[in-house]
């Protein structure tokens, strides 16, 4: 049984939501043709520190960087390079951070400049997955109602949800106890629990949902080279509608800070 967490938690998890959140719009207020990914890096390594945190996923199991920057065909778990972004690509954003012993963990796949109606529909189809997935993380329903709704919304559109990996809680780890996958049966898995704060993230392909490990032993790359998308946002789940600790406001909505 995952233990619920308290209100006082709930409001540490937050702030790290926040923060994330803001470090991603930070990120995407500089994303364009002729970036580099490592620029993307340093800029949201900056603005964590800057802000009193730590960016977790640095030196996590041996990671290098601060971001996750997944480009193209690759799913997750991208190293920034000096790879310059150009004119139709995208690129999934992961941030993670360490503030006041909590974490924080959500992920946006930005367009690069204009992208072809296909990409769009994979980024558009990819984010909804996520809020039917966040509509179904409520107390008194299953693991697998999550997985199922972003699971049938997906493939309803013809993509492929990736297997391999899947959400999980969030607390003073930054993976904890339950995983969260991408797919399942309805009514199937563990109960959700008002106070259990979860992230929620699919990862979805525009063909196969197959996928492979690159050599470095990280990139997870589509089997056949088609795009994936990716987004992340960090939940705790309540009664009747869970509520969002992280948001894409501060991307989408302009919201100053
Ligand atoms: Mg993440
Ligand atoms: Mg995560």
């Amino acid at each position: 049984m995952v233990r619920p967490k308290t209100e006082e938690e709930i409001e540490l998890l937050r702030e790290n939501g926040i923060l994330v959140s803001k470090t991603l719009a930070e990120v995407g207020k500089i994303v364009a043709p002729g970036v580099t990914t490592l620029e993307l890096n340093r800029v949201a390594e900056t603005f964590i520190r800057d802000h009193g945190a730590i960016p977790s996923f640095l030196g996590f199991e041996g990671f290098p960087a601060a971001l996750c920057l997944s480009v193209n065909d690759v799913v997750v778990h991208g190293f920034p390079s000096d790879y310059v972004l150009k004119e139709g690509d995208i690129v999934s954003v992961d941030c993670g951070t360490l503030y006041k012993g909590y974490n924080g963990d959500s992920a946006y796949t930005f367009p690069v400049g204009e992208v072809d109606a296909e990409t769009q529909k994979l980024l558009d189809v990819t984010k909804e997955s996520l809020y039917k997935g966040i509509e179904a993380a409520i107390h008194g329903n299953r693991v697998g109602d999550i997985g199922h709704a972003v699971q049938s919304y997906a493939e309803s559109f013809g993509f492929g949800v990736v297997r391999e990996l899947e959400g999980h809680g969030v607390g003073r780890e930054m993976h904890e106890r339950p995983g969260i996958p991408n797919y399942g049966r309805a009514g199937h898995g563990p109960r959700l629990v008002e106070g259990m704060t979860i992230c929620i993230e699919p990862m979805i392909t525009a063909g196969s949902r197959n996928v492979y490990l690159a050599r470095n032993g990280w990139a997870v790359h589509t089997a056949d080279h088609k795009k994936a998308a990716h987004y992340e946002l960090t939940v705790v789940v309540r009664k009747g509608k869970a509520e969002q600790l992280s948001t894409y406001d501060f991307i989408e909505n302009n919201v100053k800070f």
